[in-house]
């Protein structure tokens, strides 16, 4: 028997319009979590990239292995922690010393530091802070809701790419079929399996190459 088989290794759609203009955009030092419902299913932190349809890159790419069945489910949601190093009340000081360096500046001006330039117009937007507003009349409760987004960047994950795109494919002849010595289909005499059209898939970092390779060397040895 053939379980399900689909891409996995693979980038994520994201539903958000403005996820469009931060096109080539990579950020290092993220986290990424994302939930399912109310609860997180799966957190990683590293490098990850803005592509013209959604997001991609090292943690994204393994995150997508976590997500294949669930989003047939349901939308899932992506949050990225911009500042992981950082706990809400010292990003809170942070954002405060920086308002306070640019006290007369308007808040579309004050926040070079914070993100790299492609970001500030998203940020802005999502903050619902006017943009003129100079730093020194912002509200605490608007710079502690704004402190928030930094540590919670919202999206809405709508599917994964296709196989063009992807690094693997999940699913593919149960494992319980194939006599794991000699890779030989329990059903079929003289049929014998490896690599990829197995239902094995691991994460990235050489995994799926060394069941390529092992299952490939069991089978070759026992025909052999
Ligand atoms: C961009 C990319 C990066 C990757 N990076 C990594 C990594 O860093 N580490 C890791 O572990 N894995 C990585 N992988 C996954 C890894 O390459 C695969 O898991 C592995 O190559 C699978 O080996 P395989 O021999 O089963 O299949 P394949 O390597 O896909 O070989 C199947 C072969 O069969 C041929 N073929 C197909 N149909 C027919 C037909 N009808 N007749 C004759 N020949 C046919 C194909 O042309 C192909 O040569 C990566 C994959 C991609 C796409």
């Amino acid at each position: 028997g053939i379980t399900e088989c689909m891409p996995s290794l693979v980038p994520m759609e994201i539903n958000e319009p403005w996820i469009s203009s931060l096109q080539g955009l990579s950020l290092r030092n993220v986290t990424v979590t994302l939930y399912q419902g109310g609860k997180d299913v799966y957190q990683e932190f590293g490098e990850m990239l803005f592509t013209h349809y959604g997001v991609s890159g090292p943690i994204i790419i393994s995150a997508s292995s976590y997500v294949g069945k669930k989003l047939k489910e349901q939308n899932l949601r992506l949050e990225i922690d911009l500042k992981p190093a950082l706990d809400e009340d010292q990003l809170d000081h942070r954002v405060l010393r920086d308002f306070e360096e640019n006290a007369n500046k308007q808040f579309k001006n004050a926040l070079g530091r914070l993100f790299p330039s492609k970001l500030i117009p998203v940020m802005i937007q999502l903050s619902g802070i006017d943009p003129e507003k100079k730093v020194n009349v912002i509200s605490k409760e608007e710079r502690r809701a704004f402190v928030h987004l930094i540590k919670h960047l919202p999206m809405t994950v709508t599917g994964l790419r296709g196989y063009n795109e992807a690094i693997i494919t999940k699913g593919g002849i149960r494992t319980r079929e194939v006599d794991p010595g000699t890779m030989e289909s329990k059903q079929v005499k003289g049929l014998y399996f490896a690599g990829e059209v197995l239902d094995l898939d691991a994460l990235t970092g050489g995994f799926n190459l060394q069941i390529a390779w092992s299952t490939a060397y069991a089978a070759g040895s026992s025909i052999k």
